[in-house]
Order: C-alpha cells, then sequence, then structure tokens
C-alpha cells in the first residue's frame, strides 16, 4: 500500500478503537488492576491519541525526497519499511505500548507480530478483534500470546527484521543477544529510576502533587516515575511532609472504584518484590515515613501494597537504586545543585527525569546536565506524541513517538542514476 493508503486504514483504526474503549479500560483494569479512572484517561486514552498523531506526522513525512549529491548528480532517497517486526510488550501500559510499536510500523508499511505479556493477553486479543475490522490482508498483523520462550523464539527468528521490544533492562539484555545472530535490529525501551530535582525555591505543596501524579499513578507501575526524590538538606524537612501529607491522601483500594489512586499491584510476585525492598530499605536504615510493607488498613486480600515513603536514604542502597515498580518513593537529600546533579545521574539507568523550581531558566539549566531520554520542568515528563521518548545506559536505545518513532521503522534506500 501506498502511505496514504496506510493513513486511511489507521484513522479507520482511530474510529473503530474509540467505540470500543469503554470496554477496553474495564477488561484492562480487570487484567492489572489499574486504577479505572487511570485505565481510561491513560491507558486507552493515549494509544486513541498515538493514533491520530501518528496519522498526522505520516501524513507530513518525507517518503521520497530527490536531493542533491556531493558530486553534482541528483540523488533520490526513498524511506522503506524495515520488514517483519517483532513487538515484544508488558504488561503495565499494554495497550499504550502495543498501539506505539504497532502503528507507526504499519504507517511505514511493515508487517507486525505482537507477543503480549501473559498478565495482559487479553486485551491484546481484543485488539485483535478491532483489527479484524480492518480486513487487513492475512498475516500484516499477528498477535502471538506467550512468556519469555515465545518472546526469544520471535527474537531470535530469521524472518524477523526489527525486535521493537519494551520491558525491562535484564529481558532487554537477553533479547539483544537474541537478535545478535541474525543481525536483527532492535529497539529497547527498559527500565528506569528517575530523578525528581526539587530545588531549593520551589514550593513544597506544589512539587508533592506533581510527584504523586507522576510517580504513583497506574499504582506506581510506570517506567518513567520519579521515583529518587532529590531535596535540599536545609528544606529537607518541609519537602518529606508535604510528600507525606500527599501520600497519606491517596484512597488505596477496589480498582473498578472511580475514587481509587492506587489499586492492587499487577501479580503476587510483584507485591511480594515491593514489599521485600520496603523491608530491604528499613533494614539499609532509610526512615519510613508513610506506608510500610504491611497490607493497607481496611484491606485483607488482593495483591495491594500501601503507597510508601522513605526518607533520609542515601544514593547506595537498593531502594534508591534499582527498579520498584510499586507505590514507593525515596527521598534523598542534597548539599547544593551540582551534588543533585551527580547524584541525579549515579544511576544505571537513564529514562527520565524532572525539576522543580520557580525559576524556568535555573530548571532548564538542570535539564541539560542529567543524563536521560526524556526530563521535564516543573511537571513529570509528559509524553508528547511528537516527540521522541526513550532511554540512554541501562534504559536502553532507540527511540518511539514522534518522527524519530516512525523512522525506527524504516530504511533510507539511496538510488543514483548515471548521468
Ligand atoms: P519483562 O521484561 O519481564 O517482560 C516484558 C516482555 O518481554 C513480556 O512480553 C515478556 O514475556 C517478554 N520477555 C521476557 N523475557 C524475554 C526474553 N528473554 N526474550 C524475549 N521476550 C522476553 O517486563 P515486565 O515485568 O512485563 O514489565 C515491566 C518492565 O517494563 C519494567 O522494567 C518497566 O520499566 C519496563 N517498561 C519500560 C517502558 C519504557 O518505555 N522504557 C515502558 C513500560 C515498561
Amino acid at each position: 500500500m501506498a502511505p496514504a493508503e496506510r493513513i486511511t486504514v489507521i484513522r479507520r483504526l482511530a474510529e473503530i478503537y474509540a467505540g470500543r474503549s469503554k470496554e477496553m479500560a474495564a477488561l484492562i483494569s480487570n487484567e492489572i488492576g489499574a486504577p479505572i479512572g487511570f485505565a481510561q484517561r491513560a491507558q486507552v486514552g493515549l494509544p486513541t491519541v498515538m493514533m491520530a498523531a501518528f496519522s498526522d506526522l505520516a501524513e507530513n513525512y518525507p517518503w521520497q525526497q530527490d536531493r542533491a549529491g556531493f558530486y553534482g548528480a541528483p540523488v533520490r532517497i526513498r524511506k522503506e519499511p524495515v520488514g517483519v517486526v517483532g513487538a515484544i510488550v508488558p504488561w503495565n501500559m499494554p495497550q499504550f505500548l502495543t498501539i506505539g510499536k504497532l502503528v507507526p510500523a504499519l504507517l511505514a508499511g511493515c508487517t507486525v507480530v505482537v507477543k503480549p505479556s501473559p498478565e495482559s493477553t487479553l486485551d491484546a486479543l481484543l485488539l485483535g478483534e478491532i483489527l479484524a475490522e480492518l480486513d487487513l490482508p492475512p498475516g500484516v498483523v499477528s498477535i502471538v500470546p506467550g512468556d519469555a520462550v515465545t518472546g526469544a523464539a520471535l527474537a531470535g527468528h530469521p524472518g524477523v527484521d526489527k525486535i521493537s521490544f519494551t520491558g525491562s533492562t535484564a529481558a532487554g539484555r537477553a533479547v539483544a543477544a537474541s537478535c545478535a545472530p541474525n543481525l536483527t535490529k532492535v529497539s529497547l525501551e527498559l527500565g528506569g529510576k528517575s530523578a525528581g530535582i526539587v530545588l531549593d525555591d520551589a514550593d513544597p505543596q506544589t512539587v508533592a502533587a506533581a510527584i504523586s501524579s507522576a510517580s504513583l499513578s497506574n499504582s506506581g507501575q510506570i517506567c518513567n516515575a520519579l521515583t529518587r526524590i532529590l531535596v535540599p538538606q536545609h528544606r529537607a524537612g518541609e519537602f518529606v511532609d508535604a510528600l507525606a501529607a500527599q501520600m497519606s491522601t491517596l484512597t488505596v483500594g477496589d480498582p473498578s472504584d472511580k475514587a481509587t489512586r492506587v489499586g492492587p499491584l499487577v501479580s503476587a510476585r510483584q507485591q511480594q518484590r515491593v514489599r521485600g525492598y520496603i523491608t530491604e530499605g528499613q533494614q539499609a536504615g532509610a526512615r519510613l515515613v508513610v506506608g510500610g510493607a504491611e497490607m493497607p488498613r481496611g484491606l485483607d486480600t488482593g495483591w495491594y501494597v500501601r503507597p510508601t515513603l522513605f526518607a533520609d536514604a542515601t544514593n547506595d542502597m537498593s531502594i534508591a537504586r534499582e527498579e520498584i515498580f510499586g507505590p514507593v518513593l525515596t527521598v534523598i537529600s542534597y548539599r547544593d545543585v551540582h551534588d543533585a546533579v551527580a547524584i541525579a545521574n549515579d544511576s544505571d539507568y537513564g529514562l527520565a527525569g524532572a525539576v522543580f523550581t520557580a525559576d524556568t531558566d535555573r530548571g532548564v539549566a538542570v535539564a541539560e546536565r542529567v543524563r536521560t531520554g526524556t526530563f521535564g520542568v516543573n511537571q513529570g515528563y509528559t509524553m508528547d506524541p511528537f516527540a521522541p521518548f526513550g532511554g540512554v545506559k541501562g534504559s536502553g536505545y532507540g527511540r518511539e513517538l514522534g518522527p524519530e518513532g516512525l523512522e525506527g521503522y524504516l530504511d533510507s534506500k539511496s538510488i543514483a542514476v548515471a548521468q
């Protein structure tokens, strides 16, 4: 199909998808325990926005250009699909991450094999039902449920041209190794341990509200959450108090209830893992301000974890170095801005980050010094569908979203004609 035909298909997909959005949000909430408000707004709202944004980008994209070559003769540059794409996705934002790969890949002219996570297979199958209404040629999109073994088989398959992977850093390393023998292209969107740097001129209440929304949505199971909160030593008490007050107001409970802000985690294994980190933080000497490893008050079943705040932590503790993927925040104090930037950069990860300040110029100067793929000033980084998203260091390589996201599924071919 020509690019214009592909765009028509994706615009039609967006219409059909919008008609099933309520059903999709309820299904994801049931499947992974995402609070229903978040499921409607983000889990299903964002994929709908992505389809529109990628279609607009594709409409304005230079699919073919004639360029003056160095030797005087023109060269034609064609953007061609990379071929067969394997899309391997995690469970935490299953539709957003699937659509963020599937839609640009289809717009680029690729065919796609989607491998959803075992924890979130049902929403992938509902997407399959929606896609079936498009009457695409057989094999353009395949959905292959399975676990890590299925994912590894896809990544190592010689018929696959590109793997687009989102998941943990450990699995990302294994995927890159599976891709190596066939020189399969690979992009890796991996974990994070992002720093929220609070400058000494920031307002504690505003910062606490912004961090709570950036870090505890989806019950803290978001890759770009700000989970290391860096506060100035001389005002640490004020920021910790404001965060503690904010976290204590979060309603923990039934994810199908609109008032719920923190639902159960995705699985018993994840609950155990997060509680394990809380215990480790206490043992390492961090001060538990809010929460703890016991069940939340009033709930005795379900995979819940109390929203938990640690203060007086140091950057060498496991609660500051490792991705917890639950509602747990760690506050570390710094001496001056240089120290704050050094602590933010002292991480195996480099996905996201943010700075909070009354002075935007000061904020942007800090943003430029932190080594991550994305950064927010006075907000957790809000993904913009026209801007690239991705990480550096242990957070992976490659970019999704924006024109860069589309280009991830394209190869450039140069055609020179003898004069
Ligand atoms: P995971 O790495 O366990 O699994 C992710 C996907 O990879 C699943 O579909 C899984 O079946 C598959 N998989 C696992 N091992 C594999 C292997 N060896 N070969 C091929 N496929 C394999 O991650 P998860 O627990 O499902 O998701 C949480 C992780 O995802 C967190 O680390 C989080 O930060 C990360 N994440 C990153 C982003 C981002 O954009 N950077 C977004 C969301 C989630």
